[in-house]
């Protein structure tokens, strides 16, 4: 059995997600049923399953798939396999996926899932009978129609393809619309995989472009450089902006007078990491996120920007590539000092868009150039993006609290309509 500890309310992610849903409820004057209704997830799934392993041992894994709003449409989230999975952090991802969603106007709802396992330990075919056996439990819950996972953080596309091929054998036939960010080979999309990178570009290009901020010769901090961080430097390069450090979980390196950014993917893929790149000076994480900059690009954990470091941060401006990366109470040092901040369910939703476009390329069997999905994308992003200004500079709040309003808005203009069944 996994035991849930209790953690303190500002470190428990279902308390802090709560707390950033009431400040947009609390701006929207939401009626009190309304509040009450999406402060719970409407359903919550746990499955403890056996697996045999490949010395020939059973262990039995816990997972969760939780739906948090089914309003929009059919729920949409990822599945995570980390050895620190609890059922609050899937809740608040899953309350994060209905914000996301609803934040860029995909016809979604938000869900999360998770194992607690760790995929580093188990063997490709361990992990293959652990996905297979956990689709299988969950499978009470998604579905094309209902509910559509896609990978997270210790899962990828092989991954979604044992949950594809899964659900289908259970069906009789393929069901590619099941899953998103599956192999190309079985129904994934053109343009997936850098999806979230060229997202979190054309916002930095579009705050930019509302700050009056050039972008040649613009100074870019990017803390990762694994998917999303990768394809977010080779996007701000093409745009003209100055990549000056970069780092991945060995350390980081600095060049003052810019980094190319292809040539430091194939120094990365020589030697596993970015550390040791010709030409620049070494430095640790921390460093790097105080350097003078004008765009700071966090693309790796969460809570790295806190209370202790956001009083040091130069940045003129953040844009979150990854989930989380700030925390609450640094969120207000960085809005006294000014720090434009784009945030997460804004700034790194171009996965969940390409995801989408994923979906609806399965459900017609008819698929899209990558050119057709990098403009579908860019429309969505720049519309978004001038949506979530508007609503913060009316309402005076900061982009975070704007593009929640934002969010909880459009839910709550769906739910109204829909009314209350029977
Ligand atoms: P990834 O595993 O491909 O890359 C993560 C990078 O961060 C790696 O380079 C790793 O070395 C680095 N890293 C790890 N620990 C670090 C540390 N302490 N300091 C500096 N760097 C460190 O993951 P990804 O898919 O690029 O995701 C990155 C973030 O973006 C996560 O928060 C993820 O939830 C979020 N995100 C990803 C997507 C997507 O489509 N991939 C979509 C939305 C949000």
């Amino acid at each position: 059995m996994v035991k849930e500890v209790a953690k303190a309310p500002q470190d428990d992610p279902w308390q802090v997600a709560l707390k950033q849903f009431g400040i947009a409820a609390d701006l929207l004057g939401l009626k009190r049923g309304v509040r009450e209704l999406l402060s719970h997830p409407k359903r919550e799934l746990t499955v403890h399953f056996p697996v045999k392993l490949e010395d020939g041992s059973v262990r039995v894994f816990t997972g969760y798939r939780v739906h948090h709003s089914t309003v929009l449409g059919p729920t949409k989230g990822g599945i995570r396999y980390h050895p620190d999975v609890t059922l609050n952090e899937i809740r608040a991802l899953a309350m994060l996926m209905t914000w996301k969603c609803a934040v860029v106007g995909l016809p979604y709802g938000g869900a999360k899932g998770g194992v607690v396992c760790n995929p580093k330990e188990l063997s490709l075919e361990d992990l293959e009978h652990l996905t297979r056996r956990y689709a299988t439990e969950i499978s009470l819950l998604i579905g094309p129609e209902s509910d559509i996972p896609a990978p997270d953080v210790g899962t990828n596309p092989q991954v979604m393809a044992w949950i594809m091929d899964t659900y289908s054998m259970h069906h009789g036939y393929s069901v590619p619309a099941v899953v998103t960010g599956k192999p190309l080979s079985i129904g994934g999309s053109a343009g997936r995989t850098e999806a979230t990178g060229r997202g979190v570009a054309i916002v930095a290009r579009e705050t930019a472009r509302h700050l009056g901020m050039p972008l040649s010769g613009a100074r870019v901090v990017i803390q990762g450089f694994g998917n999303v961080g990768s394809i977010a430097a080779l996007t701000l390069h093409e745009q003209g902006c100055r990549i000056i450090a970069v780092s991945d979980s060995r350390g980081g390196v600095y060049n003052e007078k810019g980094i190319d950014p292809h040539d430091l993917l194939r120094h990365k893929d020589q030697t596993g990491s970015v550390v040791g790149y010709r030409g620049c000076d070494t430095l640790t994480n921390e460093d790097l996120l105080e350097l003078p900059c004008e765009i700071l690009v966090p693309c790796a954990l969460e809570g790295q920007i806190t209370a202790d470091n956001a009083p040091r941060i130069q940045a003129r401006v953040i844009v979150e590539g990854a989930n989380g990366p700030t925390t609450p109470e640094a969120d207000e040092v960085l809005r006294d000092r000014k720090v434009f901040v784009v945030p997460d369910i804004l700034a790194n939703a171009g996965g969940v868009i390409v995801s989408y476009f994923e979906w609806v390329q399965d459900l017609q069997s008819f698929f899209w150039s990558e050119e057709e999905i990098n403009e579908r994308l860019e429309r969505i992003m720049v519309r978004s993006f001038r949506e979530v200004l508007a609503v913060s500079q009316e309402k005076r709040v900061d982009l975070r609290t704007g593009a929640l309003v934002r969010a909880v808005s459009r839910v709550n203009d769906a739910l109204l309509t829909r009314g209350i069944y029977p």
